[in-house]
């Protein structure tokens, strides 16, 4: 009998397909682990086979993480953001994926002053028919997509786009949400990528697709997927 693939097989798998796919599209995809619910062991082999970067939706967990695991890890907050705990994962933080409010931006900001430093950021958006999803609603970003208003914060640096699909078997709907997103990416990029250059960085990332809709994703521009199952396999808590 054949045992299950490892963790590690599992990984460089996945990884192998990311860049056959990546490969068409002539361009380079970065895949965040996402080991949310996971224990340090899992994320402890992935890293042993080179991996780096790995994304957790709550704070407490990937605070509690960060301060146990190598300190090369590059952690991604990948989850729903309340304001009161930016401070907490703030010292810890690679890439902030759900930045889907002002209000976010606005603590964001003062809390990376208070501790001076740049923080990057990726602009959530609602793309999905589900009115559960977070994320600015595409009017409100065109609305942000103005370097003067970036004036405000002048320690984050905006630097893509993160969205999820309707959760859906429809695979044309996914495709079409994340097309529009990737639409979006370059309409704003314009005026978003003076930001991110002013500020020493670039524009560019664009988060999107995950264990079931990764390659959808790719086709459609992702240079980022957030993978959790097919690496980790499944999780006992629901994600929120
Ligand atoms: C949990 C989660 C993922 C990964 O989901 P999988 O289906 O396990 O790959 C990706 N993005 C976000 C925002 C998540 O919360």
């Amino acid at each position: 009998m054949m045992s299950a693939p490892s963790l590690t097989q599992r990984l460089k798998s996945l990884k192998n397909q990311l860049a056959e796919a990546a490969s068409k599209g002539g361009s380079e995809v970065t895949l965040v682990a996402v080991s949310k619910t996971k224990p340090d062991a899992d994320l402890m082999e992935a890293y042993h086979s080179g991996h780096r970067d790995f994304g957790e939706n709550r704070v407490q967990e990937l605070v509690g993480k960060a301060s146990r695991l190598p300190t090369d890890i590059r952690w991604h907050m990948i989850g729903h953001i309340q304001t009161n705990k930016i401070k907490d994962f703030l010292p810890f933080v690679h890439l902030v994926h759900g930045v889907d409010r002002l209000k976010v931006l606005q603590v964001l900001q003062k809390e990376a002053a208070k501790i001076e430093r740049q923080i990057d950021i990726l602009l959530q958006v609602h793309i999905a028919k589900e009115s559960t999803k977070f994320g600015f609603a595409p009017e409100e970003l065109h609305h942000l997509a103005d370097s003067k208003k970036w004036e405000d914060y002048p320690n984050l640096r905006p630097l893509g786009l993160m969205g999820m699909a309707t959760l859906t078997d429809d695979q044309d709907q996914i495709r079409r949400e994340f097309e529009s997103l990737s639409s979006l990416h370059t309409q704003v990029g314009l005026e978003l990528g003076k930001v991110a250059k002013a500020r020493g960085s670039s524009w560019g990332i664009l988060s999107m697709g995950m264990s079931g809709d990764w390659p959808v994703a790719v086709e459609n521009g992702s240079t980022m997927v957030r993978v959790g199952s097919s690496i980790f396999g499944h999780r006992n808590r629901p994600a929120p």
